[in-house]
C-alpha cells in the first residue's frame, strides 16, 4: 500500500489554529490590543464596523516593524517575545505564542501598515486567506495599523455561528473594557460605526474605571490596598449597598492581565459576608501583582486561568485586606430590595411578532391648560392608554396614579433605598397558593372591602379565608402583563412630546441603548437625534410619563448591562420586566380605596397572578382553618 500521510499546507494548519484563537471578532480585538500594548503605544485606537464583522482596525503609535518583520509576523511561530520555553516563566508581554497574526491572516482579509521611528518610509502588506496579496512601501506615521475586513470570508460556517450585532460588540465592549482597565497609561479611543463610543485619556486607576463605567461608578468605590512579600494588591471594591444580582463588575487582573478565577472571587465574596443581601454580587476592580515565576498563565491562547503557587496565602490576604477597607469606610450592611434582572421567557407571547408602534398624536393638547387629574372616562392618547385592554372602567389605571407622580419624580433617584425603610418582611414562598380563585372567590374579591397595610400590603378577604398582596409586586405583575400585551400583540401607543426630552448617556450606555433601540421602538419610544453624549426622545410610551423617563432609562440600562438578551422575544421580556418595575407603585405609597381595588381585581385578571416577572410571591392567602389554629 502506499504512503498516505500528508503534511498539512500552511494555510491550512494556519486556519485550524484560527479556529482555536479566534471564536469571535472580540477575540481579534484582544489579541490586536495586546500586540499595540506589547508594541509599548501610548495611543490606541480601535474601530469597528458592525460589531467587527466587516471591519475591526488597531492603531497604535508602537515601536513598528521593520520590512522583514512585517512579512514575518504574519508566519506560524513568529514572535517577538520569546525565543525559548524558559522564557515563559518570565513573561511581561502578553503575547508569546506568535501565533495570532497567522491565523487571523488565515481566516480574513487583512491590511498591514507599519513604521518603526528611524525609517523614512513604513511597509504596507495586503494578505487574504494566508496569501500576500501585495507588499509596499507607504507613508504612514511610526507605529502600526492592522486592519481585519471580512472575518471568517473563508469560513462560512463560522461567520454564520456570529452571533447578533448586540451580542458580538458587547463582547468586544468586554474586551477593550479588560485591556483598558489593566492599562491606564495608555490612551485608548473606540469608535463604532463611525462614532466615538469610548475615550479613554491616560489617568490613575480609579478615573478609568469611572471613565469606562459613568460618573455615578466613583462613589461606589472603596480602595483596598496591601503589600507583602508574595502579592502586592490594589483597586477597588464596590460598596456593598451597590451590589447587584447579575455578576457585573468583576475583575481580577494579575500583572496587568485580566484573568478569571472561581478561586479569589470567593475570597472576595467571603470579605463581604454579612453585608449582602442574599444572592448578590459585589462589584469589584482587582489589580494584583505577582512574581512571574510563581505564576504559572495557562497556555492557552484565549483562556484567561492562571495558576498560583501559594493560593491559600493570596486568598487569605486578599479576604483580610477587603475586609479591613470595608471596615475603615465604615461600610455599614445595608439590606436592599432586590434588583433581580433575571431574565426568563414567559407563556404565550414567546412566539408573537413585536409591531411598530404607531404614533397617534393628540392635537387638541395644550400645555398651557390645566392638567386633568383624574382622567377618568377620558380616553385622549396622551394619558395612560392601558386602559384599553382592561375589563374595569377607563380611567381606573389613573386613578391609581394620581397623587403618585410627583410621589414617583422625587423619589426617584433612590427608590431603592426608599423602599428598604418599609421592606423588612419577606414572604414565605411556601404559602403561596398556586391555584386561582373560584369564580365565586373572585367575585367577592371585588364585593368586600380590600384595606391597605403598611402602606405596603393590601388585605381582603375571599370566601376561604384572607389574601395578602404585596402591592409593589402584585403591581409589577399586572403592568408587565400589560406591556407584553401592548408590545407583542396590539401596536404600542405612543404620545408625541411637545419639546423632545435630551438625555445625556455614557458612552456604554448609549451602545447599550444603540443595540436595543428597536425593542425600545416596539414598546412606544421614538427617539430623535442620537449621539454619544445626548439622545433626543420624542415620543414616549402612553404608560409612561414625561418625569419618569430618565429614571426609566436609568434602570433599564443598568438591567441590561449585563446580559443583553440575544433574541427579538427575551429582548422585549426584558424591557417589560424592567419597565413594570421601574413604573410599578412602590412601598411606602399610599394607595386609594379604589386604587386598592383596582390593584386587587386587576391581579387576579392576570395570567400569571401569583408571582412576579421575577418570580417572587405576589400574594398569600391565610385560609379559615389556618387562622383558626392560631387560636
Ligand atoms: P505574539 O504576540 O504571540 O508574539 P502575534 O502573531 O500576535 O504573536 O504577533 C507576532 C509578532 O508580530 C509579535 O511578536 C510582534 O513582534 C509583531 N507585532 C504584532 N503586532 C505588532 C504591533 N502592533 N506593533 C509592533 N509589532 C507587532
Ligand atoms: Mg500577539
Amino acid at each position: 500500500m502506499s504512503d498516505i500521510i500528508q503534511l498539512l499546507p500552511d494555510h491550512v494548519a494556519n486556519q485550524i489554529a484560527a479556529g482555536e484563537v479566534v471564536q469571535r471578532p472580540a477575540s481579534v480585538v484582544k489579541e490586536l490590543l495586546e500586540n499595540a500594548i506589547d508594541a509599548k503605544a501610548t495611543f490606541i485606537k480601535l474601530i469597528i464596523k458592525e460589531a467587527g464583522k466587516t471591519l475591526i482596525q488597531v492603531i497604535d503609535d508602537g515601536v513598528g516593524m521593520s520590512v522583514t518583520d512585517a512579512r514575518l509576523c504574519f508566519e506560524r511561530h513568529a514572535t517577538s517575545k520569546i525565543q525559548s520555553a524558559e522564557d515563559l516563566f518570565q513573561l511581561d508581554t502578553k503575547g508569546f505564542r506568535g501565533e495570532a497574526l497567522a491565523s487571523i491572516a488565515a481566516i480574513a482579509h487583512v491590511e498591514l501598515k507599519t513604521k518603526q521611528e528611524n525609517d523614512e518610509v513604513g511597509t504596507e502588506i495586503k494578505i487574504e486567506g494566508s496569501e500576500v496579496v501585495s507588499q509596499e512601501a507607504c507613508v504612514t506615521p511610526k507605529g502600526t495599523s492592522l486592519s481585519v475586513k471580512n472575518l471568517f470570508y473563508n469560513i462560512p460556517a463560522r461567520r454564520n455561528f456570529l452571533k447578533s450585532n448586540a451580542v458580538e460588540l458587547r463582547h468586544i465592549i468586554d474586551e477593550f473594557h479588560r485591556v483598558t482597565m489593566a492599562h491606564p497609561d495608555i490612551k485608548f479611543d473606540m469608535f463604532h460605526n463611525g462614532s466615538e463610543i469610548f475615550n479613554l485619556p491616560i489617568s490613575n486607576r480609579r478615573q478609568r474605571i469611572v471613565n469606562i463605567f459613568g460618573g455615578k461608578t466613583n462613589e461606589k468605590l472603596v480602595p483596598i490596598n496591601e503589600e507583602t512579600d508574595i502579592v502586592t494588591i490594589s483597586g477597588f471594591v464596590g460598596k456593598p449597598e451597590y451590589a447587584k444580582r447579575s455578576r457585573g463588575e468583576q475583575f481580577f487582573f494579575v500583572n496587568h492581565r485580566f484573568i478569571k478565577s472561581a478561586y479569589l472571587n470567593h475570597a472576595v465574596n467571603a470579605a463581604f459576608e454579612g453585608l449582602l443581601k442574599d444572592k448578590n454580587h459585589p462589584s469589584y476592580f482587582i489589580y494584583l501583582e505577582v512574581d512571574p515565576t510563581t505564576i504559572d498563565i495557562n497556555i492557552h491562547p484565549t483562556k484567561t486561568e492562571i495558576k498560583f503557587e501559594d493560593e491559600h496565602a493570596l486568598y487569605a490576604m486578599l479576604r483580610s485586606t477587603i475586609k479591613h477597607s470595608l471596615g475603615q469606610f465604615n461600610v455599614a450592611p445595608v439590606l436592599d430590595f432586590d434588583r433581580d434582572s433575571s431574565m426568563d421567557t414567559p407563556y404565550e407571547y414567546k412566539n408573537k411578532q413585536a409591531q411598530s408602534p404607531t404614533i397617534e398624536v393628540d392635537r387638541d393638547f395644550n400645555p398651557f391648560k390645566e392638567e386633568k387629574i383624574s382622567g377618568s372616562g377620558s380616553s385622549s392618547s396622551s394619558q395612560r392608554s392601558f386602559t384599553s385592554f382592561k375589563k374595569e372602567p377607563a380611567g381606573s389605571w389613573e386613578n391609581l396614579y394620581v397623587g403618585l407622580e410627583s410621589d414617583l419624580a422625587t423619589n426617584s433617584p433612590n427608590s431603592d433605598s426608599e423602599e428598604t425603610q418599609f421592606s423588612t418582611v419577606e414572604f414565605e414562598s411556601t404559602e403561596v397558593t398556586g391555584s386561582l380563585f373560584t369564580e365565586e372567590e373572585n367575585k367577592e374579591l371585588s364585593q368586600y372591602t380590600a384595606y391597605q397595610l403598611k402602606r405596603k400590603y393590601i388585605v381582603t378577604t375571599i370566601k376561604s379565608g384572607m389574601v395578602i398582596i404585596h402591592q409593589n409586586r402584585a403591581h409589577q405583575r399586572i403592568l408587565y402583563e400589560e406591556l407584553l400585551r401592548n408590545i407583542t400583540m396590539a401596536s404600542a401607543v405612543s404620545q408625541q412630546l411637545l419639546f423632545p426630552l435630551k438625555i445625556s448617556f455614557s458612552k456604554k450606555e448609549f451602545a447599550l441603548l444603540e443595540s436595543i433601540r428597536e425593542q425600545l421602538e416596539n414598546t412606544g419610544f421614538v427617539f430623535g437625534e442620537m449621539s454619544v453624549g445626548e439622545v433626543q426622545i420624542t415620543a414616549i410610551p402612553s404608560v409612561v410619563t414625561e418625569k419618569e423617563v430618565s429614571e426609566l432609562f436609568e434602570r433599564l440600562l443598568s438591567d441590561l448591562e449585563n446580559d443583553v438578551p440575544e433574541t427579538g422575544f427575551s429582548q422585549t421580556d426584558a424591557l417589560a420586566k424592567s419597565l413594570a418595575k421601574t413604573l410599578a407603585v412602590k412601598t411606602g405609597v399610599e394607595l386609594a380605596p379604589e386604587q386598592i381595588q383596582y390593584m386587587a381585581n386587576s391581579l387576579f385578571a392576570c395570567t400569571e397572578p401569583t408571582i412576579t416577572p421575577n418570580n417572587k410571591p405576589t400574594f398569600i392567602t391565610l385560609t379559615i382553618d389556618e387562622i383558626d389554629k392560631k387560636f
